[in-house]
């Protein structure tokens, strides 16, 4: 689709980033550009309307996913939620540890900001293995969230970051090989 090709032109594919062997897809160019930045904000809180109905929250992965989850949020009517890194958040926090491939990492919320049953939805720029989205997953649902989906500028399909979000809804503007 038309808005997904604008995405492919705008993103920079930045080889050995920020390790050797990964090839980083850098999103800065398509928020630099006021007319894509927009339009991909519009169409991420449309497609969640769609699929979803009401959301309450969008929650929104460290760091640059916060760079897309607030506007959708203020378009869709609903709170943020941001997903930090461990040690950012004045507690009380709950976290969630994940594997790396070397080491591990948490993520962490403030519980107080997610009302019981509140409708969350996640976002971030790029899915990759979905070691984070699972995490973010399972630390909204310990404070009592219900995520009715997921929400990626990019997907990197070959990374299969959706089998470890089975049986959620997974969307991406664009999906790469
Ligand atoms: P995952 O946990 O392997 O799915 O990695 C996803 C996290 O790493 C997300 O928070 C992404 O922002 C980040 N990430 C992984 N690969 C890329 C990339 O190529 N470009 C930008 N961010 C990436």
């Amino acid at each position: 689709e038309a808005l997904a090709r604008r995405v492919d032109d705008l993103l920079r594919t930045v080889p050995d980033f920020p390790s050797p062997g990964i090839q980083f897809r850098d999103i800065m160019p398509l928020l630099a550009d006021a007319a894509a930045f927009a339009e991909v904000v519009a169409h991420l809180a449309q497609a969640a309307r769609d699929e979803h109905g009401g959301i309450d929250l969008v929650a929104g992965m460290e760091a640059r996913g916060f760079l897309l989850a607030a506007p959708v949020a203020t378009t869709l009517g609903a709170g943020l939620v941001p997903v930090r890194k461990s040690g950012k958040l004045p507690g009380p926090v709950e976290q969630v540890s994940y594997a790396l491939e070397y080491g591990e990492a948490s993520v962490e919320v403030q519980p107080f900001t997610i009302r019981p049953g509140a409708r969350v939805l996640v976002i971030d720029d790029v899915l990759a293995t979905g070691g984070t989205a699972a995490a973010t997953v399972d630390l909204l649902e310990r404070c009592g969230a219900q995520v009715v989906g997921l929400s990626f500028l990019v997907e990197l399909s070959a990374l299969d970051g959706r089998s470890l979000l089975d049986g959620r809804s997974v969307d991406a503007l664009l999906a790469l090989g």
